[in-house]
């Protein structure tokens, strides 16, 4: 039965939030919901988490008295050990997570009924579909949070609308045509969303998934960490698509200082890196990180451990895998690996930092435009791949230098591209520094996105102080 409560806390709007636990999905939500806060001190925020998370939203707790939690436990799986609660701390653990927190539906309603004054409104990631029916059951509005790009996200809208059939499936190269969206963009079977992968290949839960993205697609509004002029194509396929008042583009969401603690303790001393990074001289250094989640092989490891040894170049290396036996934090005057969680920002926005070795995940590729730094772009799964062919392709801000998780790249060649990417004589360069700008403009008052969050807020009803 429907229910639709009276709300009567007009003063202080109460929004629940509900991030989907991967460092790089909780990071940009955490962000948007300290804009919210701050744009907006009246508002009330509740972040439903699960204690192993919680520690992640405590730095922004501790800044605005107004955010709660709501911690919940973390529902069991069968295919999660016990204690795992973030994608994280389990390779291919995203689709169990996201089956295991939809059992959180009751729970929640428990709550809501209980409050005195409950959120008006749902803001979730798109990987937390389960909370659409849970929305409309509880009569209020959701809006989706997608930590992906536009492009990105039209991809996942055309496959689970479409869901495009397979002629042959024994045939990992066959052509997917995403012949809807600007371009007709076209991947090899492979390199489409595992979960939509998964999800042709069919079990049981299969259907929740479909009925998950489906309802993300009839939600009331979508919310991206990008820009108009990043992605303008996409911004105008998606508002097509979803409604030319459902869309809204508030990137790059980053905060004003670069915060060591942001997703996770580092493993080194801020002060250590930047130290280290002050020795060097401006552009010349390559920063090498593949996300929060990517393992790599042995091989993988050695083959780029050798290209950055041929290449001459200084690098700083972030990696989950030992080097060279080593697990700990390992430094020279050539190069700095950090076994564990590097501050990130803080190294791409410093100016010795001259191009960035990435796996093209969303928030490093937003972290790298603000910095004004290229890529040396090496897809590896989900939406990486349509990230790389934005920046290769259309933004001309990358080089690619490799794809596919279980890639082995030619350590010669990748050298080569190493140590041209510090040369200095990039177009890329170029072009970073104008996304930098354009980045930068969006933010500011009355850029595009600015303007995006107030007219977003104007449509919630919590209008900007
Ligand atoms: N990150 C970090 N230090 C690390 C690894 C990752 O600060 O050692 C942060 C990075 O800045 C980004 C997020 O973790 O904000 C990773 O998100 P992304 O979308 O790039 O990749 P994912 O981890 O989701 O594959």
């Amino acid at each position: 039965m429907k229910t639709v409560l009276c709300c009567n806390d007009a003063a202080r709007p109460h929004v629940l939030v509900i991030p989907f636990p991967a460092q790089g999905h909780m990071i940009p939500l955490l962000d948007l919901t300290h804009n919210l806060i701050t744009s907006n001190p009246t508002l009330t925020i509740t972040i439903l988490t699960t204690p192993k998370n919680k520690p992640l939203v405590s730095t922004l707790l501790s800044s605005h008295p107004s955010i709660q939690t709501l911690i919940l436990p973390f529902p069991s799986h069968p295919s999660l050990p016990p204690g795992i609660e973030n994608a994280k701390d389990m390779p291919l653990s995203i689709r169990p997570i996201m089956l295991s927190l939809s059992n959180l539906h009751q729970p929640l309603t428990n709550w809501f009924r209980s409050h005195p004054s409950p959120p008006r409104f749902i803001i979730s990631d798109m990987f937390c579909g389960w909370t659409q029916p849970l929305a409309s059951e509880l009569g209020i509005q959701r809006l989706v949070f997608s930590p992906s790009g536009a492009f990105a996200y039209s991809t996942m809208c055309f496959l689970w609308k479409e869901t495009p059939k397979r002629e042959n499936e024994q045939d990992q190269n066959e052509v997917v045509s995403f012949h809807r969206l600007p371009d007709s963009p076209e991947y090899p079977w492979w390199q489409v969303s595992p979960l939509f992968r998964s999800y042709l290949e069919g079990d049981l839960d299969s259907e929740k998934l479909r009925d998950w993205f489906l309802g993300n697609i009839a939600s009331w509004g979508l919310v991206l960490n990008s820009f108009a002029e990043l992605e303008k194509p996409y911004f105008e396929f998606l508002r097509k698509e979803l409604g030319h008042d459902r869309v809204w583009a508030v990137g790059p969401l980053l905060p004003e200082d670069a915060k060591e603690e942001r997703g996770g303790s580092s493993s080194v001393s801020v002060n250590d890196v930047v130290s280290w990074l002050d020795e060097k001289e401006d552009l010349k250094v390559v920063y090498v990180c593949f996300g929060s989640m990517a393992i790599l092989s042995k091989d993988q490891t050695e083959a780029i451990q050798t290209a950055l040894a041929k290449s001459g170049v200084h690098f700083i290396w972030s990696t989950k895998e030992a080097v060279n036996g080593n697990q700990e934090t390992d430094r020279n005057e050539r190069g700095l690996v950090i076994r564990g969680w590097a501050p990130q920002v803080v190294i791409l926005r410093h100016r010795a930092v001259g191009a960035f070795l990435t796996h093209c995940g969303w928030n490093s590729v937003m972290e790298s435009v603000v910095a004004g730094v290229p890529m040396l772009a090496w897809p590896m799964t989900a939406d990486q791949y349509t990230d790389a062919t934005l920046l290769v392709d259309e933004l001309k801000v990358a080089k690619k230098v490799c794809e596919g998780e279980n890639t082995v790249p030619d350590s010669d060649v990748l050298s080569r591209v190493l140590a041209e990417s510090v040369s200095g004589n990039g177009a890329e360069v170029r072009r970073a520094l104008q996304l930098k700008t354009a980045a930068l403009d969006a933010v500011r008052e009355g850029g595009s996105s600015d303007r995006d969050l107030r007219c977003l807020m104007e449509r919630l009803r919590f209008p900007l102080q």
